[in-house]
């Protein structure tokens, strides 16, 4: 068998094209749907992500007002901002890039953005919503992977899904969308004593570990759906996903290739995320 590869950036491109048609009827009726951005300290990596956003944003028509400021911000600085944001009508969206610098409470500064600009989902009653069966936002890049499973032609109903990772911002929302899907849901993490056989077993596999490779294209079910969240950049500066692709390619019955899978989903439903935040005024 050989995979159909989900292209992640055509399929962004399409979201991003459907946003700018409701980005403009917003304007028409008076509302520009903005994001405001919030970047502190210099992570290279980080200031990246957030051109990459605004360059995206931009495309849709949407604004993006930028908050950039030093490593040494106390979380009281940060919070006021924040409240600043959250106060300001014209603002839609708030995004706190992570990680936050060592020093400042990254939950109490996630907590203090307004439920209903949490354009990341991040907040506790985003997240509590999603446990609900009631979402309103939903984290970037797990709703980034459900789309590419239903584009995929995916349906999650009675499959046994594997998650791999545990993380607030993946994995654990990953897994409350799968189950609203009814599929099978299984968590694996670092603790986990039989990676291998779950592998092995799972029709869908979510790869979200950030382990170069670590998931063996051998290890794949044939006819599976892999989804590869994991971004890894070798020493010879190429970048591979958490699963070994050529091998599993071969297996899959769809996989999502790094670069060019999950990444763009990602950005492109944050903007979605924000259009829906101006929506629902
Ligand atoms: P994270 O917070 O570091 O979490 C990693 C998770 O993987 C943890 O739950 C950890 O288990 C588990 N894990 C680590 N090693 C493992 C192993 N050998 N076997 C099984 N589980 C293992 O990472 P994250 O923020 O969720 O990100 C995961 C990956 O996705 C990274 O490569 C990141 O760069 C990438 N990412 C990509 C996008 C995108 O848009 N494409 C967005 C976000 C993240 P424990 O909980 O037991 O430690």
């Amino acid at each position: 068998m050989s995979a159909a590869i989900l292209d992640g950036k055509a399929l962004a491109n399409a979201l991003v094209a459907e946003l700018a048609g409701r980005v403009e009827r917003a304007k028409a009726r008076g509302v520009t749907p903005c994001l405001a951005v919030v970047l502190v300290g210099d992570d290279p990596a980080s200031q990246v992500y957030v051109r990459a956003k605004e360059k995206r944003a931009a495309e849709a028509g949407i604004a993006a007002r930028d908050h950039r400021l030093p490593a040494s911000t106390s979380t009281g600085a940060l919070l006021e901002l924040v409240a600043e944001l959250n106060a300001d009508p014209s603002v839609h969206g708030i995004l706190v890039q992570l990680p936050l610098p060592k020093g400042i409470d990254e939950q109490r500064v996630l907590q203090a953005v307004a439920p209903h600009k949490d354009v990341d989902g991040f907040h506790p009653d985003n997240l509590g919503l999603l446990m609900l069966g009631r979402p309103r936002f939903v984290a970037c890049t797990p709703q980034g992977c459900m789309r590419l499973i239903a584009a995929a032609g995916v349906d999650p109903s009675g499959m046994d899904a594997l998650i791999v990772g545990r993380s607030n911002i993946v994995g654990k929302p990953m897994a409350q969308l799968l189950l609203q899907a009814n599929a099978t849901v299984t968590i694996a993490h670092s603790k986990t004593r039989d990676l291998e056989g779950l592998v092995r077993r799972s029709d869908l596999v979510v790869a979200a570990l950030g382990r170069p490779e670590q998931l063996r294209g051998a290890w794949i079910r044939e006819g599976a759906c892999v989804i590869d969240v994991g971004i890894n950049r070798l020493p010879n500066g190429k970048l591979v996903g958490d699963v070994e692709y050529g091998p599993a390619a071969e297996r899959a019955a769809a996989i999502t290739p790094v670069p060019g899978g999950v990444g763009p989903m990602t950005i492109a439903c944050l903007l979605a995320n924000v259009v829906d935040a101006a929506e629902a005024l």
